[in-house]
């Protein structure tokens, strides 16, 4: 996804993934076998349910995820097993995502079991409404800790205010606002958890570089430093809230307190680094060139199939 990302330089860790670095690997998966992406995440969706609406959320044009059922817990929790075991050679790292994670009582022992097999997350993805959400006496945050969740925790938000991004989201204000982050952010910062805000560029929304470091600063100040602004799949909401994040690629360019450091070229991104006062500045830009034969993701979509997040092919179904 073609992203903007703005992080500190002072508080920049252990990058989770590398685009320099990379090769590509054959997997047999049941009676074939395919090519890999040698830093192929899987993707699981904990759930499809979510309690905002936005209305460029990706479920929608996802067909498989829109048609999924969601399997029952046993069985989602029996299926996981099976998968991770799959892969424990390889120990991919893990995306968690849906819907929202976070109001499904299966991401505690998901987390859990992700941990207990070796598995390391690499990205948590939530729109941050419940975070602080009590499960046994213990807010969710806190076994996000527990459980090595420590990096790369994105929070969806669409505006600096509150009533702003609860329409964008289609959520209540009572659920997702700023005083909540803000709890959010001493939390993590507390005990070592990277919080990350991610904005998507909207028509009605953030949708310019004046915008983008308006933006920026407001979280900065709220305590959260990395936010990243990504362009969104340029399909059927084009005309409605679609921004070419190009023209926002254009007038970085041209801005002089952007200093172009380095450009990397991955197997599906080339990147420019930019240094910006204390921040680094990365662009990250989508080669169309890729060889879609790659598997570049395994996703573990609600009805419990293993897919390549691609072009839907599924990849295993396991009958229990
Ligand atoms: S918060 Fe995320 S999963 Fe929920 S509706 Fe919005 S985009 Fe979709």
């Amino acid at each position: 996804m073609n992203t903007i990302k703005f992080t500190k330089r002072s508080e920049m860790r252990k990058e989770t993934s590398n685009v320099e670095v990379f090769s590509v690997k054959d997997r047999t998966i049941g009676d074939k076998t395919y090519k890999y992406f040698s830093d192929a995440q899987i993707s699981l969706y904990v759930t499809k349910k979510c309690n905002a609406g936005c209305p460029f959320c990706m479920n929608k044009l996802e067909k498989r995820c829109v048609r999924s059922t969601e399997l029952e817990d046993d069985k989602y929790y029996k299926i996981l097993d099976y998968y991770l075991e799959s892969f424990s050679d390889i120990k991919p790292w893990i995306t968690i995502t849906g819907g929202e994670p976070t109001i499904s009582k299966r991401l505690v022992p998901t987390l859990k079991m992700i941990k207990d097999k070796g598995f390391k997350i690499r990205t948590f993805s939530t729109n941050g409404s419940h975070l602080l959400d009590m499960v046994d006496g213990k807010p969710i945050l806190q076994y996000m800790l527990e459980n090595n969740v420590l990096n790369n925790v994105n929070i969806s938000r669409m505006a600096t205010s509150d009533i702003e991004n609860a329409k964008l989201m289609n959520i209540s204000e009572t659920e997702s606002n700023n005083d909540k982050l803000k709890r959010i952010a001493t939390y993590a910062a507390t005990n070592d958890i990277e919080i990350r805000i991610s904005c998507n560029l909207l028509q009605d929304g953030v949708k310019n570089l004046d915008d983008i470091l308006k933006f920026k600063e407001f979280y900065n100040n709220l305590g959260i430093s990395t936010v990243m602004f990504r362009e969104l799949i340029p399909l059927p909401y084009e005309d409605k809230m679609y921004v070419n994040i190009d023209t926002v690629f254009e007038e970085i360019e041209k801005n002089e307190d952007f200093e172009l450091v380095r450009v990397i070229e991955g197997l599906y991104y080339t990147v420019k680094v930019y240094n910006y006062g204390e921040y680094l500045v990365k662009c990250y830009k989508e080669k169309g060139t890729a060889d879609k034969s790659v598997i570049r993701e395994f996703v573990i979509y609600p009805d419990g199939k293993l897919d390549n997040g691609f072009d839907n092919e599924t990849l295993m179904e396991v009958q229990l």
